[in-house]
């Protein structure tokens, strides 16, 4: 556990499935977490942070990111219309993008602001009605949509079922992105990892097998 150790293990996932190494982005996640414990992977000189909520970021990111030049920090999780414009100015990439309208707002900001950060559509692999994410058999049409609003459009991110096979997941979201020209594959936490390198993640979101437990008492 902890930071050398996750990126030793995905240096050797890489190795594993013959990708090139360094080819992986370790988003470490690191929401709900206690600040010294942020602080200690920052001081490890790592730079990629994933949040999963908007407010819970702008109160400890702008901070971090004064003392520790090169932070980037990605949203991971749900986005409401109404805090896009924040989001768009906190995180240098959002993984959760799921609807049309959210589209349509992250569009008309970009155009507003002139720059727009990554993008990832979030597909709902395991049709899960309490989850986010574009239905498998939407997300063509929707990938199509977001094109076509001129957004940047990175690739796709899914968070598999808890009781499922996750590889089965990852394939299809793979399968999702190849059939749409898209490179970027955020899936793999800290339980399933190395399975998503071995098809073809590109970023993985590792929170507790980097900094302990989440505790939310
Ligand atoms: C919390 C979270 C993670 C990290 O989960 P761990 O099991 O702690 O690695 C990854 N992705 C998303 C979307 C999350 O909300």
């Amino acid at each position: 556990m902890g930071l050398t150790d996750i990126k030793a293990r995905i240096a050797k996932a890489e190795t594993d499935a013959g990708r090139a190494p360094g080819s992986v982005s370790l988003i470490a996640v690191s929401k709900v977490q206690p600040l010294d414990r942020v602080e200690a992977v920052l001081e490890e000189g790592h730079r990629l942070f994933g949040e999963n909520k908007v407010q819970e970021a702008a109160g400890k990111w702008p901070a971090f990111k004064e003392r520790f030049p090169g932070v980037d920090v990605h949203l991971i999780g749900p986005l409401q219309s109404n805090k896009a414009r924040q989001a768009m100015e906190l995180f240098s990439a959002i993984h959760s993008v799921d609807r049309p309208k959210l589209a349509t707002t992250l569009a008309r900001l970009a155009q507003e602001l002139g720059r727009c950060p990554e993008l990832f559509v979030q597909v709902n692999t395991g049709e899960e009605p309490q989850k986010a994410g574009i239905l498998p058999a939407d997300a063509d049409a929707f990938i199509a949509e977001v094109r076509g609003l001129d957004l940047p459009l990175a690739g796709l991110m899914c968070i598999p079922p808890v009781e499922e096979t996750p590889s089965l997941h990852f394939a299809l979201l793979a399968k999702i992105a190849a059939r749409n020209g898209l490179e970027g594959l955020s899936m793999g936490m800290s339980s399933d990892f190395e399975e998503a390198v071995a098809l073809g993640a590109t970023h993985v979101r590792v929170g507790s097998a980097i900094f302990g437990e989440r505790s939310y008492g």
